[in-house]
């Protein structure tokens, strides 16, 4: 860590406002493009505020002319070095009004901190991006390695005319690139005034939406009936949500539970991390479902009236598999299930798992350090999926880094997707701070 680093002087300041705009830009996606229509103005916000600093991005679209995002490569000082993909998505989850303390998409200042959709997933980051990438562009301050930006739409409902569409159609971007960050990672957990964990995310469970089938005879309600597809799928339903699938810790979960471990104190049994997880709260369940593969039913149709007997019974089964797993999960479904049920796939997507013994996370380590001295990170396990799934398909490690301090009192995992997101106006800057400081030393 060289001690020359001094910070560029407006981006503190202006990170601020520039995620105030994001989050008046409404980036709600509903899944269908015909409704989620905000991305393409956040898109030309973020590729004007780069070209006042001097850069030329590119806003490109993906699937319509309203899926939008920006591309901007900025040219290292050594040109042997691999490129950093720097990564954050524009869009984000609907948000109620009527629930909410402060309207979500009016970015209102109170009590230190912004509030609104996006405040912490992910507008936080794209703001933080663009008041480096500024910063940088104003007073001609350059990376070591190439830095490949993107912004991102579409990752909330699976980056299907984001990230995936990009991956496929614009391949170019990715070349020369060894490692990503972006989400979910960098945020502090306050265990002691003294110590806060900063969790980096080094990988990601596995998509696994499946459909159960059943078929049987229609008939009449009221009659003896022997070949009943609703009977047949509801007993392959109870065995599916009932299954206790065994613990599967991989090298990335039991350096995590290693490190809270010994971060609270408490003893960590690889055989019982149950007890661990249970003393540890809300971290303790986030984790929980790193530690295994997970199949959970969430949908049943079956049956037009009430004294018809279908011939047809269909449900979908949300499952998340763990890097190295996937064979264990489709096999133990098929036997689980049974012959009767036809098994097939909705949604699928790949498990990954990124090495954390390298100096791009040491280094992570140490920039958090310099600006906070209680700063101790750790390697974690995501149990949803983010757009690094899509990247990671080029071979390059994909690291959750968007680095953001927390109030002691404010859960992160509440905010994420949640009523009242906000993030702390101080937190904010010290993540840009933090990130600048990294990408500088990459
Ligand atoms: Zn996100």
């Amino acid at each position: 860590m060289t001690t020359t680093w001094q910070p560029l002087p407006a981006a503190q300041d202006e990170v601020v406002g520039l995620l105030a705009d994001l989050i008046k830009i409404d980036t709600s996606n509903w899944g269908d493009s015909a409704e989620t229509v905000g991305e393409i103005a956040a898109a030309d916000y973020c590729a004007e505020r780069l070209r006042e600093a001097g850069w030329e991005p590119e806003v490109f679209t993906t699937s319509s002319a309203t899926r939008a995002g920006v591309y901007l490569h900025i040219a290292g000082t050594d040109p042997a070095a691999p490129a950093l993909l720097l990564h954050g998505h524009l869009d984000v989850v609907p948000a109620m009004a009527n629930d909410w303390s402060h309207p979500p998409f009016s970015a209102e200042l109170e009590g230190g901190f912004i509030w609104g959709r996006g405040a912490v997933d992910m507008k936080d980051m794209d703001a933080m991006i663009l008041a480096v990438v500024r910063g940088w562009g104003f007073t001609g301050i350059r990376p070591r390695r190439d830095v490949v930006v993107l912004f991102l739409p579409d990752e909330e409902a699976g980056s299907g005319h984001g990230s995936h569409w990009l991956a496929a159609n614009r391949p170019e971007i990715f070349r020369g690139v060894s490692e990503a960050v972006g989400e979910v990672g960098g945020f502090s957990v306050t265990v002691r005034d003294d110590l806060r964990l900063y969790p980096i995310q080094t990988a990601e469970k596995g998509i696994r939406w499946i459909r159960l089938r059943a078929t049987g005879r229609a008939g009449h309600g009221s009659m003896l009936h022997d070949d009943n597809a609703v009977t047949k799928l509801c007993d392959a339903v109870t065995r599916v949500g009932n299954y206790e699938w065994p613990l599967r810790i991989t090298k990335t979960v039991e350096a995590f539970l290693d490190g809270l471990g010994s971060a609270y104190g408490v003893e960590f049994d690889p055989q019982e991390p149950e007890e661990l997880l249970r003393r540890l709260g809300t971290l303790g369940a986030v984790v929980g479902a790193t530690m295994r593969n997970t199949a959970n039913p969430s949908m049943i149709n079956a049956g037009y009236k009430h004294n018809v007997i279908p011939s047809e019974a269909v449900a979908s089964i949300d499952g998340r598999v763990v890097p190295g797993y996937e064979e264990e999960f489709e096999s133990t479904i098929r036997e689980i299930v049974g012959d009767r049920i036809v098994v097939e796939t909705a949604v699928s997507d790949i498990a990954i798992e990124a090495p954390f013994d390298t100096a791009t996370v040491d280094l992570m380590a140490a920039v958090l350090r310099a600006e906070d001295p209680g700063a101790r990170t750790l390697p974690y396990m995501m149990s949803g999926g983010t757009d690094a799934k899509a990247f990671s398909r080029f071979g390059i490690n994909c690291y959750g880094f968007s680095p953001l301090q927390m109030p002691a009192d404010v859960d992160y995992w509440r905010l994420f997707h949640g009523v009242d997101e906000r993030v702390s106006i101080s937190g904010l800057k010290f993540g840009v701070r933090v990130l600048d400081r990294f990408l500088r030393a990459c």
